[in-house]
């Protein structure tokens, strides 16, 4: 079956997301041990450049900032919670995670984490993309050693879908009715891979703008639906870029129709006081933005940004806050009537 034209340039926007990672992590931004095994030969890439490598930091924090914060709050009210990524693409966040939550060698173990937190951990992304993966989680054992017993780990549907105790990589086209695409993955009446009464968290990283404002609105409204009829407390958390109708804006979506990545065209663009209404339309209680500026400037430890000065040199930071300024982190929840603790702290 033929794909609609532009998608295979939108899948390719996974091994940016992953080059700049493994660009991070090589130039001393970010720890990531999980990363180079999901990059192409990776000691053939080169560095990005430093705007690059900063704004992979700074999003890279915050976001790894709001799921420890989601998971601490989890684990102080004493419950089990599951994360969904949506867009998941060669991100690495499980094996991070896991390390801290799961397996018992990190040394934050000994901080007394439960060791099962985290119920589920459940990645979607085009059958392209979850195939790679995949097969580099089964070519490399620090990956595969972290899901379970290899007996426990399987592949099914022709190698587009991985299952294990916690970790879940699964296959769908998100802009496809949520009732299609979704519902028979994650919420089969007899058995569903996702409990609708459990905390959940989604996580839609860099990946909202490849799909129409429909499309978007009718998978949140799925999970609110699913969530409110479980009773359990859903969370989100997305990274976008915003407010491309201004002259830089344009630019930024002018070069990623340099690279066939044709944008569905949200009409307007969110800006940034219309993020929180991502979650504010479905009726969720918490609903905050801030963009990779802002954080930069106000959130990130001095002493961090110090380290990171040290790293390469910067001569131009107008163009580091400009870029910055067009990208946001916008995170919410929809909670029961009980969950006062959430709502003052995250
Ligand atoms: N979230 C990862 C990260 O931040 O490192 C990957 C981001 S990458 C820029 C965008 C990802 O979204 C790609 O892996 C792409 O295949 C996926 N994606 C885009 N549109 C999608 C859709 N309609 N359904 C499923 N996945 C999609």
């Amino acid at each position: 079956q033929r794909l609609p034209e532009g998608d295979a340039a939108i899948r390719a926007t996974d091994s940016d997301a992953a080059l700049a990672r493994l660009s991070a992590v090589h130039k001393g931004y970010l720890t990531d041990p999980y990363i180079t095994p999901f990059v192409s030969r990776p000691h053939l890439q080169h560095p990005r450049p430093p705007l690059i490598n900063i704004g992979t930091y700074v999003r890279s924090e915050a976001l790894d900032e709001l799921v420890d914060g989601w998971l601490a709050l989890c684990e102080a009210e004493g419950t089990k919670c599951q994360i969904v990524s949506m867009g998941a693409g060669s991100d690495t966040r499980f094996w991070r995670l896991a390390d801290v939550y799961i397996v018992d060698r990190s040394q934050l173990r000994q901080t007394g984490h439960r060791k099962d937190l985290l119920a589920k951990y459940i990645e979607l992304d085009f059958a392209e993309i979850t195939t790679k993966k995949a097969m580099a989680i089964r070519k490399h054992r620090e990956l595969s050693a972290i899901l379970g017993k290899p007996e426990d780990v399987s592949l099914a549907n022709g190698g587009t879908t991985l299952h294990s105790p916690v970790y879940h990589l699964l296959a769908a086209d998100l802009r496809k009715p949520p009732a299609e695409s979704l519902a028979p993955l994650l919420a089969s009446p007899t058995d569903p891979l996702l409990s609708p009464s459990l905390p959940t968290l989604l996580l839609f990283e860099c990946v909202l703008v490849y799909m129409s404002p429909e499309a978007s609105q009718n998978v949140l409204q799925w999970f609110t639906d699913y969530f409110t009829a479980g009773s359990g407390v859903l969370g989100c958390i997305i990274y976008e870029m915003f407010g491309l109708e201004d002259s830089f804006g344009r630019v930024m979506v002018n070069n990623l129709k340099a690279r066939s990545v044709t944008l569905p065209g949200a009409k307007p663009y969110p800006n940034f006081d219309t993020l929180p209404n991502r979650f504010l339309q479905h009726g969720w209680e918490i609903a905050r933005a801030l963009t990779l500026k802002d954080i930069r400037r106000e959130y990130i430890n001095p002493r961090e940004l110090e380290r990171i000065a040290q790293l390469e040199m910067l001569d131009e930071i107008e163009e580091l806050e400009l870029v910055l300024a067009h990208y946001a982190i916008t995170w919410g929840a929809k909670l029961p009537a009980n969950s006062g603790q959430l709502k003052a702290r995250w």
